[in-house]
């Protein structure tokens, strides 16, 4: 009980920060929460496997070892005071739903759930999650349009509307991007790039770019697709 007032006091305090709890240590979990705390958010961290605690020891603000099922577990911890916990619980679906199904009785503002069916989807959507993610599904897709076309990295913000880092064709070198009619002939949009040697900036329609840029482009996919190919 001490212990759980114990972390339950710290867990408070990492609540009023610009924090985020993770449920599940898994391997997707892990790497979002060392993300978040690379990225400078505070994390508290949960897991009902021992050896996974311990192994995130010291990495995250706070660890801790509880089932995420039992709603007195995550209330002591505070979870319940937190606006944004992320349920990285996959392959136990039961215990997935469970968890989301309390966090969305204890009016948490911003639930993020992995899914790992279509059906586990649906039912963390039905139950009322609002970012329903599928990082296996999410990950093929993304890693399909890599292998299928000429893009250095390729992110599909909606479907039917992608972002995409590619080494601009011959065309658009060395011209005003303002005189390329990018967007009436490709429709695409160049929004920023990275010179041979320099740094990332916003592009504009002054930009003028040259041998060895890089560029980050917007659009349809099947145009940002068809401009990534072109050479
Ligand atoms: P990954 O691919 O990310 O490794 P996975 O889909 O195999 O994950 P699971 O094994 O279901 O995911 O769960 C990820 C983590 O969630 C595991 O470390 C597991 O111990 C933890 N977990 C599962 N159920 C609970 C629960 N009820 N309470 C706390 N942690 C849980």
């Amino acid at each position: 009980m001490a212990r759980f007032a114990l972390f339950g006091d710290t867990s408070r305090r990492i609540a009023e920060a610009d924090s985020v709890a993770v449920i599940g240590l898994g391997r997707f979990g892990s790497a979002l929460a060392l993300e978040l705390m690379a990225s400078g958010t505070e994390v508290l961290g949960i897991d009902r496997d021992d050896e996974l605690v311990q192994a995130h020891n010291g990495q995250l603000t706070q660890v801790v070892r509880a089932d995420s099922t039992k709603e007195e577990a995550l209330r002591q911890l505070a979870v319940d005071e937190f606006d944004r916990v992320v349920v990285a619980i996959g392959a136990d679906v039961q215990a997935s739903i469970l968890t989301a199904s309390i966090l969305l009785g204890m009016k948490i503002p911003v639930i993020w759930a992995k899914a790992v069916t279509e059906q586990h989807g649906k039912i963390l959507e039905q139950l009322g999650v609002t970012h329903v993610i599928y990082p296996e599904k999410d990950m093929g897709r993304r890693v399909a349009h890599l292998v299928r076309g000429a893009a250095i990295d390729y992110l599909e913000i909606e479907p039917g509307y992608s972002l995409a880092k590619i080494a601009p064709p011959a065309e658009i070198l060395g011209i005003p991007l303002g005189r390329t009619t990018l967007r009436q002939k490709h429709g695409i949009t160049v929004t920023a790039f990275r010179p041979a040697e320099g740094e990332w900036q916003n592009a504009d329609n002054e930009t003028v770019l040259g041998e060895g840029s890089t560029v980050i482009i917007v659009g349809p996919t099947d145009r940002v697709e068809g401009f990534a190919q072109l050479r």
